[in-house]
């Protein structure tokens, strides 16, 4: 996970057969023989991921998301009033 990745959540996802489609998590091209996700993000990125390099990411998002609530969460709790 270098940053590059968007960690916004993607309503929109899709998966097909790849047409030489660049990955973008790991800069590769999806061949046919291999499954592309395609996903569109709430900011309107489009982007291309191998199946596979999918679920890597989708696993890492979480994480990354996770650990961002939980800092919102104890900046919020840390500025309520006691
Ligand atoms: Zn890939």
């Amino acid at each position: 996970m270098d940053g590059r990745l968007p960690v916004e959540p993607m309503p929109r996802v899709w998966g097909g057969p790849g047409n030489g489609e660049k990955c973008d998590a790991c800069d590769e091209k999806v061949e046919k023989s291999d499954l592309v996700v395609e996903g569109r993000t709430e900011r309107g990125r489009v982007v291309f991921f191998h199946a596979k390099c999918f679920y890597v990411w989708e696993k890492e998002r979480i994480v990354v998301a996770h650990e961002r609530s939980t800092w919102e969460f104890e900046r919020n709790k840390a500025g309520q009033p006691t």
